[in-house]
């Protein structure tokens, strides 16, 4: 016997002997039995709004504890939180956080969702998975942040405790993701065709870094594939690079770039289409896909005005996709 023990939780399906980590770092064969080395060992929990995750379309407004571990199954050069996404966790000082100390801080802290969040709660299925469900029963919503490097099997189980995430779309090039981010496309995108699927409220983040994925092309193939295969009201966030881990010789994203992104992807057919990390009027507010009307607008991550009214416009009465405060319109 061997002792050789096989992770299934994520596309790379590491196949580990005794005393051997994932690539992820968090994970270990103990004696033949794979083992979490972060479960209920936070290194990051703080209360953010949603609009922060960033989820635009999901109970505007609403505070959100969010938590991580450490580790990451991607290696991405760009990484924004890379200090402790490739950390091993002896390398960190978590805190001591059960599940059920989770959902307790999530109510004294009078928020309405817990977010998994800031590294890849992929690594950290069981300590995400077994939260979200004392969560759920406690009445709270659960939300994934997540790049969507998981194997079908477990991303089944995890929903079933997840109202909404925010997936990172990376790039529509392969080649992007196995020389820039460590992993491969096609697994991100089932991951986000079956959250759907399974009635996730679901939106889609891109970072656009500057000579990597900025061709324009390739950012119009993106939300093409949106288009076609989450339908027009799925939310497309834009998001700004910062010089960071390993690409601290390439200059912030331009403005511009983010713009013009952000104008095709409304021609090519999406409804609701968003800058991040960046200042711009258009790129925050919401529209009605119906009227043009104004609904949502925002001043960084604060409301600063709702015109939503039971899921629809308050001008045309047009439904608006989303979750809104006791109201699903999808
Ligand atoms: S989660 Fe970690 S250990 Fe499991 S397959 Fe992915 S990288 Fe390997």
């Amino acid at each position: 016997m061997s002792n050789r023990v096989q992770c299934v939780l994520c596309p790379h399906l590491c196949i580990l002997a005794p005393g051997e980590r994932g690539r992820c770092s968090v994970r270990l064969n103990v004696d033949g039995e794979l083992v979490s080395l972060v479960y209920g060992r936070p290194v990051a929990v703080h209360v953010d709004p949603v609009e922060k995750k960033p989820l635009f379309h999901f109970l505007p407004g609403i505070d959100v504890l969010s938590i991580a571990t450490a580790g990451c199954n991607l290696r991405c050069e760009f990484c924004q939180n890379w200090e402790i996404s490739q950390a091993a966790p002896e390398d960190v000082s978590p805190y001591n956080l059960p599940p059920e100390a989770v959902v307790e801080q999530a109510i004294t802290y009078n928020c309405e969702a817990i977010a998994y969040t800031y590294t890849e709660p992929v690594v950290y299925f069981e300590y995400t998975r077994d939260t979200a469900k004392l969560a759920k029963e406690a009445g709270l919503k659960n939300i994934l942040v997540t790049a969507g490097y998981i194997n079908q099997g477990p991303l089944t189980e995890l929903a079933k405790y997840i109202d909404a995430a925010n997936v990172d779309l990376k790039s529509m090039s392969d080649s992007y993701y196995r020389n820039i981010c460590g992993g491969t496309l096609q697994p991100v995108l089932n991951t986000i065709i079956t959250l759907k699927e399974l009635g996730t409220w679901v939106e889609v983040t891109n970072l656009i870094v500057p000579t990597l994925n900025d061709d324009s092309r390739e950012l119009d193939e993106l939300a093409r594939w949106i288009l076609e295969n989450t339908g027009a009201d799925t939310p497309l966030h834009f998001s700004r690079f910062f010089p960071m881990y390993r690409l601290t010789d390439l200059a912030p994203t331009p403005v511009s770039i983010l713009q013009s992104a952000r104008e095709r992807a409304i021609e090519i057919g999406l409804h609701y289409v968003y800058v991040g990390n960046a200042v711009t009027e258009e790129g925050m507010i919401t529209t009605c896909p119906e009227c043009n009307e104004v609904l949502i607008r925002r001043q960084g991550y604060i409301i600063e005005e709702n015109r939503i009214e039971n899921g629809k416009c308050f001008n045309c009465s047009a439904p608006i996709a989303g979750v809104w405060n006791g109201t699903e319109e999808q």
